[in-house]
C-alpha cells in the first residue's frame, strides 16, 4: 500500500492525502454519526485533473474511490466501509469558473458550498434556487450527486431542474465535458441525467452549469395552525389557485416537530398562540408593492378560517422575523436527532392527497413494533415529502429502541408501497436503504440499473455498496 499512497501523494501533494486516525475520522464517519466507516486514506485534490489521475490510480491497485461532498448525506453514502477504500474530498475544487448573468447561469465547481452559490448569484442580482437546512455546508456536487430538494422545489423543482451541464470524471478516469449552457439539446441521450442522482456510484460530479433566476421580489413568510392532515391537505389547492406559481414553499410540522425545534432553539418562542397538532411555515413572493402582497395574504388566511381549515395564523412582520421562523423550521432535523437514542428516521413522497392516510397507517404500524414512539413528523407538504421520524417514548432503553430500527422501516416502508410512494424522496438510498430498495423496485428496473452500473463500473470501484449491492451487478 505505501506504492499507492506515495502515488497518491505525487498527485495532490503530500499534505493532502490524509492517513491519521484523527484526521481521517470526520471524513469516515457521516453526519450525526450513526455511520461509522473504516478506509485507507483520504486525498484532497484541487482540480478536475487531478480527481481524474487519482481514480486511474485506483483504478490500477484496484482501491474503492468514494466521492465526498459536504458529508450533510442522511444515508451513510458518503463513508468507505472496506480498508482498500479511499474518501475523494472535493473540498479543494471551489472555484466559481465564471457567471452570466444575461444567460442565467453559473459555472461552478462541485466543492462550491451551496450558501456561497447562492450569494454568488444574489451578487449578481440573480438568484439560484436550491435551499436546504445544511446549505452552509453541502456542496453543490454532493447536492447534484443526491438530486436534492429542498424548501423551494414546490416552485423551481429538485436539483435535477436546475442543472444545465456537467463536468464528470468517469470510472475509468476519462473526464466527461458536458459543461453546456443550452436549455434545448436533444442530441442523442441525456447523459448528465444519468449522474444526478446516482449518488457518486457512476463517476464523480468536478464542476456544472447552474441555472439562475430572476430574483422572486417581496416575500411573506407566514405561520398556520391547523388540527388536522386533512386541512394541510385542504389548503394547498387555496394558496395555489391564490398565488400560482408564486407560492414558494409549504413546509408542514407535526406537534412533536415543532416542539422538539423549540425545545432545541432555546430562545425559540411558540410562533402561534394556539397549541394544534399540524403547522403549516409558507412563504408567498409577488408583487412589487409591499401593501399588496400583504393584503393578498390576509384575504387567503381569512378565506382558510371561513373554511375551517386553520385555527391561527401569524405573518412575519420582518425580514428578521421571517429568519426566526425559518431557523425553527431550518433546526428541525438536528433537534430531533438530539433527542436521546436520536430518532429512526425516513425520507419518504407519497400523492399529497395520501399524505393524512399515510401518516395515520404508518404510526400504527411503527407503534406494533415500539408501542410508544412519537412521530416528529416535518417536510415539504407542497410535494407529498414527509421526513417521518420516530423519537424514543421517555421509558423505553435506548438499546431497546434502536435494535428495532430495520424492522420499523420495513414497516412504514410497507406502507409508503400500500400509497405507491417513494421510500427515498430526496435524501437517496446511501448505504441504508440499498436492501429495503432491491426488495421494493420491480425486477426489470433493478436489472436496468445493475447494466447501467456495469457499463459505467464494471469493477464496482466508484462508490461501492451504495444504491447497489456487489451482488447486484
Ligand atoms: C440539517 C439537514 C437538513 C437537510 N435538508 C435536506 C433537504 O431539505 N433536502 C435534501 O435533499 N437533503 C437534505 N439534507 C441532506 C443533505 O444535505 C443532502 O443530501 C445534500 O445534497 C448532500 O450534500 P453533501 O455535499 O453534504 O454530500 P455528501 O453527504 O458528502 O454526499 C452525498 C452523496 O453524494 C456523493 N457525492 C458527494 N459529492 C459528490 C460529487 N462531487 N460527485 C459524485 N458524488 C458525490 C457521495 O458519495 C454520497 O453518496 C439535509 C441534511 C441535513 C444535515
Amino acid at each position: 500500500m505505501s506504492d499507492f499512497l506515495t502515488s497518491l501523494a505525487a498527485i495532490v501533494g503530500a499534505p493532502y492525502v490524509l492517513t491519521s486516525p484523527e484526521a481521517t475520522l470526520p471524513f469516515f464517519r457521516d453526519y450525526g454519526g450513526r455511520f461509522q466507516g473504516r478506509g485507507l486514506a483520504v486525498a484532497k485534490p484541487a482540480s478536475t485533473e487531478e480527481v481524474a489521475a487519482i481514480v486511474r490510480l485506483c483504478n490500477a491497485f484496484q482501491i474503492a474511490v468514494v466521492p465526498q461532498g459536504g458529508n450533510t448525506g442522511l444515508v451513510g453514502g458518503s463513508v468507505p466501509y472496506q480498508d482498500n477504500a479511499i474518501v475523494l474530498s472535493l473540498s479543494r475544487l471551489n472555484k466559481f469558473r465564471s457567471i452570466d448573468a444575461d444567460n442565467f447561469t453559473m459555472t461552478v465547481e462541485a466543492g462550491c458550498i451551496l450558501e456561497q452559490i447562492q450569494q454568488a448569484a444574489r451578487d449578481a442580482g440573480r438568484y439560484f434556487p436550491l435551499a436546504l437546512g445544511a446549505q452552509g455546508s453541502c456542496q453543490i456536487g454532493g447536492n447534484i450527486a443526491t438530486n436534492a430538494g429542498g424548501i423551494l422545489t414546490i416552485r423551481y423543482g429538485n436539483c435535477r431542474d436546475l442543472v444545465l451541464g456537467l463536468e464528470v470524471v468517469l470510472p475509468s478516469g476519462e473526464i466527461w465535458n458536458g459543461l453546456r449552457s443550452l436549455r434545448k439539446d436533444n442530441t442523442g441521450y441525456n447523459l448528465k441525467h444519468l449522474f444526478i442522482g446516482s449518488e457518486g456510484t457512476l463517476g464523480i460530479v468536478t464542476a456544472a452549469v447552474l441555472k439562475l433566476f430572476p430574483d422572486p421580489g417581496l416575500r411573506e413568510t407566514f405561520f398556520v395552525a391547523t388540527e388536522s392532515l386533512e386541512n394541510v391537505v385542504a389548503f394547498l389547492p387555496v394558496l395555489r389557485d391564490a398565488f400560482g406559481e408564486n407560492l414558494l414553499a409549504y413546509e408542514v410540522l407535526s406537534r412533536c416537530a415543532l416542539d422538539c425545534a423549540l425545545e432545541y432553539n432555546k430562545s425559540g418562542i411558540e410562533p402561534l398562540a394556539t397549541r394544534t397538532d399540524w403547522t403549516l411555515l409558507i412563504e408567498i413572493c409577488g408583487s412589487s408593492e409591499s401593501g399588496a402582497l400583504r393584503q393578498q395574504v390576509e384575504d387567503v388566511l381569512a378565506l382558510g378560517f371561513e373554511k375551517e381549515l386553520l385555527s391561527d395564523a401569524t405573518i412575519a412582520q420582518n425580514e428578521e422575523q421571517a429568519r426566526q421562523f425559518w431557523t425553527i423550521r431550518e433546526s428541525v432535523s438536528d433537534a430531533v436527532q438530539a433527542r436521546p437514542g436520536r430518532s429512526i428516521k425516513h425520507d419518504i413522497a407519497v400523492p399529497i392527497a395520501a399524505m393524512p392516510g399515510f401518516v395515520r397507517d404508518a404510526v400504527a404500524a411503527a407503534r406494533l413494533i415500539l408501542p410508544n414512539v412519537e412521530a416528529a413528523i416535518f417536510g415539504h407538504a407542497g410535494d407529498g415529502n414527509l421526513h417521518f421520524d420516530l423519537v424514543k417514548g421517555e421509558a423505553m432503553p435506548v438499546e431497546e429502541y434502536l435494535s428495532q430500527w430495520k424492522q420499523v422501516n420495513h414497516a412504514v416502508h410497507d406502507v409508503v408501497q400500500n400509497y405507491n410512494g417513494s421510500i427515498a424522496a430526496e435524501h437517496g438510498i446511501g448505504f441504508s436503504k440499498v436492501g429495503e430498495m432491491a426488495q421494493r423496485k420491480s425486477p426489470v428496473e433493478m436489472e436496468l440499473m445493475r447494466k447501467i452500473k456495469a457499463a459505467l463500473d464494471p469493477d464496482h470501484l466508484m462508490n461501492p455498496g451504495k444504491v447497489l449491492q456487489r451482488t447486484d451487478i
